[in-house]
């Protein structure tokens, strides 16, 4: 789709005024606009996005924090399944940095050559083979509403309950979902695992040919012509609609609020705001690939970074021709000398010299996502109070699905409350 300015007159009065151009926002907007309301779609910063942008950065492209696209998720299947932006698969698996050499781990599904890997790399013992294929099994196949009707634990006792060893917990769990999660303890709600492992498994790992910031633009560009305005933070939901920054106001009868967290909460009373994690990505350039291959390297045994990967491997217009973009993440915030001591460990875990490598910048998202320990509500509703909604991962879960899945339950909601308004459908008791 061609390039679109996010700039221009305002409409007098829209049906309804979504505050946030993150995915939430833009998945409400889009079925809103399909349901024939006018929408304006008000963003503070310079382009639409959210926590998915992308800068580009002397040939390179830098994603602001690494991620990956799931293209299992639900909400993910109806928006852009088969239309979308141009997408680069992983090798299904991950690459173990056992201290040992390289150890492939791949879909875990009980087969003679995951009883191999498992004997060769000391991954586990063989009982976990089962285990581990019982839970995927179970996770792949069961309808997602027997998952979200489980009990919640956290996800480090959901594995013990399901019969993984802690030696394949510390290998392979813990350091692959500390990355996904942004927390090393495995304090996440179990039940957010078994969504996200489900959609790991029944879709593939992938990265935009654009940066992962190319989601969000598609998604922005199929809304009709002038609802994202860029540049337009708002001060205020008033009782009429909004109150920007610069001081216009902008009136509607509804107002959906799908700004992240903490601005959540500082713009509508009564909704709290979350506790967050932080996650530092660092940006290396070198001359080889130091692992030919588009996949993720976890640090299996020293737990030194959360995980790292080769982007030009992956999506090759990551980087300029003939020279490899890594990306490795870390949690927490940068410090002095935390690059060299990365570059260290990533010579090491990669079996390379990194020394020469260019660091090219290192990008700290604070509040990257929401802390979702148990018991994690899946999705909770988005009314606020009569023609007030907010939307956003901390409504359902932190990532691309819970906050898609908030922003189209958002626009369920209000078109529910429009044609009870006008005596469509019995009033809500
Ligand atoms: C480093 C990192 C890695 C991640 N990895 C993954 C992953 O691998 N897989 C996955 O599924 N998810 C991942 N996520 C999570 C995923 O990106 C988020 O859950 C999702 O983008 C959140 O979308 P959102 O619309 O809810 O919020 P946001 O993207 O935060 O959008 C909120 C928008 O509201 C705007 N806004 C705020 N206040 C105002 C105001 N007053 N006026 C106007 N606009 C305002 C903001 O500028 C922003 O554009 C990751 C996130 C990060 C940061």
């Amino acid at each position: 789709m061609p390039e679109r300015s996010w700039r221009g007159p305002v409409p007098a009065r829209p049906d309804v005024i979504v505050v946030g151009a993150g995915v939430s926002g833009l998945a409400c907007a889009a079925d809103l606009t399909a349901a024939g309301l006018e929408v304006l779609v008000l963003e503070a910063s310079d382009s639409p996005g959210g926590r998915m942008r992308t800068d580009h950065h002397d040939g390179f492209l830098l994603d602001r924090g690494f991620q990956v696209f799931n293209t299992g998720y639900p909400q993910v299947r109806r928006r852009m399944g088969g239309v979308g932006p141009r997408m680069h698969p992983f090798t299904p698996g991950v690459v173990l940095a056992t201290g040992r050499g390289h150890l492939r781990f791949g879909a875990p599904l009980p087969r003679p050559s995951a009883a191999a890997t498992f004997l060769r790399g000391g991954l586990g013992p063989l009982g976990d083979v089962p285990a581990l294929g019982l839970l995927s099994a179970r996770d792949a196949l069961a309808p997602a509403s027997v998952i979200k009707a489980g009990p919640d634990v956290t996800v480090r006792r959901a594995l013990a309950e399901a019969g993984i060893s802690d030696v394949l917990v510390e290998r392979f769990f813990r350091p692959f979902l500390s990355g996904v999660f942004l927390e090393p303890d495995l304090a996440t709600s179990a039940r957010v695992f078994h969504l996200v492992w489900r959609s790991m498994l029944r879709g593939s790992l992938c990265l935009p040919a654009g940066g992962i910031g190319a989601v969000p633009r598609w998604l922005a560009a199929g809304l009709p012509e002038g609802t994202v305005r860029t540049g337009c933070p708002v001060r205020e939901v008033t009782d009429e609609g909004v109150l920007t920054e610069d001081g216009a106001e902008i009136g509607a009868r509804i107002v959906v609020v799908a700004a992240e967290g903490s601005a959540a909460a500082r713009l509508v009373p009564g909704v709290p705001s979350p506790r967050t994690r932080t996650v530092t990505t660092y940006y290396h350039a070198s001359e080889r690939s130091p692992l030919a291959e588009p996949t993720l390297l976890l640090d299996s045994a020293r737990h030194r970074f959360l995980n790292s990967c080769v982007l030009s491997e992956v999506a090759p217009g990551y980087a300029p021709p003939g020279v490899a973009l890594i990306s490795t993440s870390v949690l927490g915030e940068d410090r002095p000398g935390r690059e060299a001591e990365l570059r260290a460990a990533l010579g090491d875990a990669y079996g390379v010299d990194a020394s020469a490598w260019e660091a090219l910048r290192a990008v700290t998202v604070r509040g990257a996502l929401p802390a979702m320990e148990p018991p994690q509500p899946l999705g909770r509703t988005t009314r606020v109070s009569p023609g007030r909604y907010v939307c956003g991962d901390h409504r359902a879960t932190g990532s691309v699905q819970g906050a898609m899945a908030s922003g189209a339950r958002a626009a369920r909601e209000v078109l529910v409350d429009v044609a009870r308004a006008a005596g469509l459908l019995p009033a809500r008791r």
